[in-house]
């Protein structure tokens, strides 16, 4: 199965993130930044949420809970 490359510019003007950081668009640099702090990328809340910039799973969790 091939590998389709990532389109960082069409990522870039997709992303949810508000906040300003050099993997913006490169989600898979993203993922694993977030992931190194206990953390989850911007785009997985809602923009409320986002725009906290509390990127925990504990904050995650509000937006989410039953
Ligand atoms: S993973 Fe990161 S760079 Fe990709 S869309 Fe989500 S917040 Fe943006």
């Amino acid at each position: 199965m091939a590998v389709e490359k990532c389109n960082r510019e069409k990522l870039a003007v997709n992303c949810a993130c508000t906040y300003s950081c050099p993997t913006r668009g490169k989600c898979c640099e993203c993922v694993a930044s977030h992931k190194a702090r206990g953390e989850f990328p911007g785009c997985l809340f809602p923009p409320e949420g986002e725009r906290t910039y509390d990127r925990s799973f504990r904050s995650l969790a509000k937006y989410y809970k039953k």
